[in-house]
């Protein structure tokens, strides 16, 4: 049975590089693991995910703060492509650590042993205000992208 090629991030972080058309925004910040995603089928619309650290709670909603119909019981696709993408910026280790997982994270090898030591948490009915209204501050710097000016500090993590 083919697997849609987003089901498993951990291509982006061999490649050694983000994606950032399936996620164009990725941040360790404010004690989660948080990012946008694009959805694979409507162009027009993107997910807002996030984990927090220590609780490995996670929860995805779209940009107008509806549950993503992929959460049950487990994280959706989005959360998935989240966590490959944040290694691929960041490492495994660093997220790793950014979200206190425990154990010994020297041992992880791909974004695989990632997901798996991220399992215990579970959804968390926490809105996501927080990196919603981060998400809206991003858009605005998408707008200013459309005319030359200085590069933005915040839009380190296109680089
Ligand atoms: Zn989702």
């Amino acid at each position: 049975m083919a697997i849609p090629s987003s089901f498993w991030p951990q291509e982006a972080a061999v490649a050694g590089k983000r994606d950032v058309q399936k996620v164009p925004y990725v941040a360790l910040y404010d004690g989660r693991l948080q990012g946008v995603v694009s959805s694979g089928s409507d162009i027009e619309r993107v997910y807002v995910s996030f984990f927090e650290a220590g609780s490995l709670d996670y929860y995805c909603s779209t940009n107008n703060n509806r549950p993503c119909g992929g959460l049950r019981g487990s994280p959706c696709k989005h959360l998935m492509s989240l966590v490959g993408e944040a290694a691929a910026e960041y490492g495994l280790e660093p997220v790793a650590r950014f979200l206190r997982l425990p154990g010994d994270i020297t041992a992880l090898k791909n974004v695989s042993d990632l997901m798996r030591r991220m399992s215990s948490g579970s959804q968390t009915k926490d809105p996501a205000g927080q990196v919603f209204s981060r998400f809206l501050n991003y858009l605005r710097y998408l707008e200013l992208a459309g005319e030359p000016a200085q590069p933005l500090p915040e839009m380190s993590w296109f680089v």
